[in-house]
C-alpha cells in the first residue's frame, strides 16, 4: 500500500501519565512502580503501521492514578489545549483506578470539542507476555484518527469505546475493567471497528474552550443499613464544605427515620448542596417513586438521575468552581452538559 505523504498524515498526540501500563516490578520489594518512557513507538512498534505522525508527551514523574488530583486534570487539559490545532486526536495513557474520574472531569472542562480524546490503560504492564496494553493502545490510536470522528472524551478498554463520563471501573482483575451500564458503547472493536454514531455527541460548532478549575469542597457519603447519623452530621459539618454526593440504595432510596432527615435538612438549610446518586451501577435515581426517596426530594436533595458517582462528584466540583449562583448550579447540575446524564 502506498504511504500517505507526510503532510497529509493524520497526527496523534500521546500523553503518558503513568499507571500499570508503564509499570515494572521493583526487584527489591516486588511491588509495581512506574517507569519513564520516552516515546510510545519504541515500546509499541505496531503503531508505526498506522501511517500517522505521532507526538509524545510524558509527565515528568509518571504517577499511579491513585495520586491523581484536580491539578493534574488542569495540566492534562492545558497540554491538550496547547496542542489542539496541531493534532487530529489525543490518546491519554492513564492508570485504571481513577480513569473514570479523569474522563468525567475532562469532559466537563472541554466545551466545543471537535476531536477525539481517548483515555486508555491496561490491566497488565506493557512488558508482560499476556499484556492487554498493546491492543488497547493500538485500537485507541486507530479510533483517535478514524474517519468517523468521535468528538468526545472517551475511555477505550478491552474492545469497547465508552463515553468517559458514563464509565466506571468495575473489576480489578479482568481485562474488561470498564463498563457503562446506562449508556451504550460508542464503538466496538471486532474484526472492524463498528461506531455507534447515533449515540455520539455531534461535532461542536462552538469555539473550543477549556474551563479550568475545580472546587474540592465536596464529600461523598455512602449510605448503609445501620449508618450512624452522627457520622453523616459530622461530615456535613466539615468546615468549608459546599456540596455532598449521597450514594443511596436502588432508585435513590434512603432511611426515613426523622433524625436522618433532620441532619440532611439542617445541612441544606446551612447552604450545603446535597445530591442523590444510586449505589447501583445501572438505572436511575427516581426521587418520589418510593416513600423512602420522597422525603429526600421534599427537603431539597437534588437528583443525580443516572449519573455515575465519578461524574456526579466531578460535575459538582466543576460547577462549584464555575457557577456563582446556586440556583444556576442547581439547574445545570440536573441538565446534561456533556452527555453525562439522561435528560428526562
Ligand atoms: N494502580 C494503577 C493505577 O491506577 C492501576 C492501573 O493502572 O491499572 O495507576
Amino acid at each position: 500500500m502506498a504511504k500517505t505523504k507526510k503532510h497529509e498524515r493524520k497526527r496523534i498526540l500521546f500523553i503518558y501519565t503513568g499507571g500499570t501500563i508503564g509499570m515494572r516490578q521493583d526487584p527489591k520489594t516486588g511491588a509495581l512502580k512506574p517507569v519513564d518512557f520516552n516515546t510510545i513507538t519504541e515500546h509499541v512498534q505496531e503503531l508505526k503501521r498506522l501511517d500517522c505522525q505521532f507526538g509524545f508527551h510524558a509527565f515528568p514523574v509518571p504517577i499511579d492514578s491513585s495520586n491523581v488530583s484536580p491539578d493534574l486534570w488542569d495540566v492534562l487539559a492545558r497540554t491538550i489545549e496547547k496542542n489542539y490545532t496541531s493534532y487530529d486526536g489525543f490518546v491519554i495513557l492513564h492508570g485504571t483506578d481513577t480513569m473514570a474520574y479523569t474522563a468525567s472531569a475532562l469532559s466537563f472542562m472541554f466545551e466545543g470539542l471537535s476531536k477525539p480524546i481517548i483515555i486508555t490503560g491496561s490491566q497488565l504492564p506493557l512488558g508482560k507476555l499476556r499484556t492487554d496494553a498493546r491492543r488497547n493502545i493500538v485500537s485507541a490510536a486507530e479510533i483517535a484518527v478514524s474517519k468517523t470522528v468521535v468528538p468526545e472524551v472517551c475511555i477505550y478498554f478491552n474492545n469497547q469505546l465508552f463515553r468517559g463520563n458514563r464509565s466506571e471501573k468495575h473489576t480489578s482483575s479482568k481485562f474488561d475493567a470498564f463498563q457503562s451500564l446506562n449508556f451504550p458503547p460508542l464503538a466496538e472493536a471486532g474484526v472492524d471497528i463498528e461506531f455507534n454514531t447515533d449515540h455520539m455527541l455531534s461535532v461542536s460548532r462552538k469555539k473550543f474552550t477549556v474551563h479550568y478549575g475545580f472546587d474540592t469542597n465536596v464529600a461523598l457519603i455512602k449510605i448503609y443499613p445501620g449508618i450512624h447519623t452522627d457520622v453523616i452530621d459530622t461530615t456535613l459539618r466539615t468546615r468549608g464544605l459546599k456540596a455532598v454526593v449521597i450514594e443511596t440504595f436502588g432508585s435513590g432510596n434512603a432511611p426515613t427515620h426523622p433524625e436522618f432527615l433532620r441532619v440532611l435538612k439542617s445541612a441544606i438549610d446551612r447552604g450545603v448542596i446535597l445530591v442523590n446518586v444510586s449505589q447501583c451501577s445501572g438505572g436511575s435515581v427516581d426521587q418520589g417513586k418510593y416513600q423512602t426517596s420522597y422525603h429526600l426530594q421534599k427537603i431539597g436533595v437534588i437528583s443525580g438521575k443516572d449519573m455515575t458517582t465519578e461524574a456526579a462528584i466531578t460535575k459538582l466540583m466543576f460547577l462549584l468552581a464555575h457557577e456563582k449562583s446556586s440556583t444556576m448550579l442547581n439547574k445545570k447540575y440536573q441538565q446534561s452538559l456533556r452527555g453525562e446524564l439522561t435528560d428526562i
